[in-house]
């Protein structure tokens, strides 16, 4: 761990980031999952003046114990065959190289490291953002899909439970593809909240809003499907009026956003029309949350496929994440239209069924 270079002259900044040195050995050819995504994000904020204030931690790989505490043995064997025998695809859009098992390790050991960064007890970090690929919320209990091989996010979770003795974390996927293999991993689990908003319809066409979770884990699922051509004001509206009441009253030890920026109205895989601004402020309201609560803050990275816009957006949570965590207004949005979004009649309606489906299990 490498701290800022001048502490003395100002305040370090209260979001760490994670960087994974071996994240180009995850080869992807054309695939728009390039770690040519990485570079672009890394260029843009070593250039920035606030690049020094910054704790900044290199990945280390996880060993495979803590990979298991989400993926049965068999899964891994499954990737690491593939990788070993040459790499391939395993399923239609989910390619693996010769060193893909090894990154996707060091992809855990990002978002691990993120875990530790923020919970340790001297620590000067109240948040830490995993700049980590392969990307991970598809990745179910036993299948790797969508560009994921194994779940980060779930990875990171389980380790804050086990090694820091967090009794509740709640996950916020707002990567705009449903988060199927976070859903999968803690379906039944009461004591992890996971809360996904997603375009609807769009890959891999599960989170239907009455998807609640199951058993001891009912009412730990929130699903927020969002039609086509929703903007900013849409999506921040579902954290006011779903996203952070749930959060609160469920009181986590660690929040955990699975940060995947293609909702942007320049991103080609999905029909949203998210704005720099919608990306701030969404990460300015999760700071908030984590700061009122006194929990730990941390960030994985996971879809967002336009390299021009990508570097952008990423400094923007960061800096929605410092601002959040510090109780500063959101910087930087002044005089930048929000996009408006859908109907309000429509969006309201589909606020409504949201909530009606989760009145069973809280007050919203
Ligand atoms: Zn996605």
């Amino acid at each position: 761990m490498s701290g800022p270079n001048d502490p003395g002259a100002q305040e370090t900044l209260p979001t760490a980031v994670v960087v994974q040195p071996g994240q180009a050995r995850h080869q992807t050819g054309g695939h728009p999952e390039s770690h040519l995504r990485l570079e672009a994000v890394i260029d843009h904020l070593e250039g920035l003046p606030s690049w020094s204030l910054r704790t900044v931690i290199e990945a280390e790989p996880v060993g495979t114990d803590s990979v298991e505490a989400c993926h049965p043995e068999s899964h891994l064997e499954t990737v690491r065959r593939a990788a070993e025998s040459g790499g391939g695809w395993l399923d239609g859009d989910t390619p693996v190289s010769p060193l893909s098992f090894e990154t996707a390790l060091e992809a855990c050991g990002g978002a691990v490291g993120a875990v530790d960064s923020v919970l340790e007890p001297a620590t000067v970090n109240r948040g830490a953002f995993a700049l980590i690929r392969p990307p991970g919320h598809h990745a179910t209990i036993d299948r790797a899909m969508g560009f994921c091989l194994f779940n980060n996010a779930a990875v990171a979770a389980r380790h804050a439970q086990r090694e820091h003795g967090i009794e509740r974390v709640a996950i916020i996927d707002w990567d705009v593809h449903h988060g199927n293999g976070t859903q999968d991993i803690f379906y039944g689990d009461p004591n992890v909240l996971f809360i996904s908003l997603h375009q609807w319809p769009l890959y891999p066409g599960t989170g239907w809003l009455d998807e609640t979770g199951r058993e001891d884990g009912a009412g730990s699922t929130v699903n927020i499907p969002i039609p086509p051509g929703a903007g900013d004001r849409n999506w921040v509206e579902a954290f006011e009026r779903v996203v952070e009441p749930t959060v609160r009253a469920f009181e986590p030890g660690l929040v955990i956003v699975s940060a995947g920026q293609d909702g942007h109205y320049a991103d080609g895989l999905s029909n949203q029309a998210l704005t720099e601004v919608g990306y701030l402020t969404m990460a300015h309201r999760v700071g908030s949350v984590a700061r009122d609560l006194g929990a730990g803050l941390v960030a994985v990275h996971e879809g967002g496929y336009n390299p021009d816009t990508l570097p952008t957006l990423d400094r923007l949570i960061l800096e929605g994440f410092d601002a959040g965590l510090t109780g500063e207004v959101a910087p930087g949005s002044a005089g930048l239209d929000p996009s408006a979004g859908l109907d309000a009649a429509e969006w309201e309606g589909r606020l409504e069924e949201v909530t009606t489906a989760q009145r069973p299990f809280r007050n919203l």
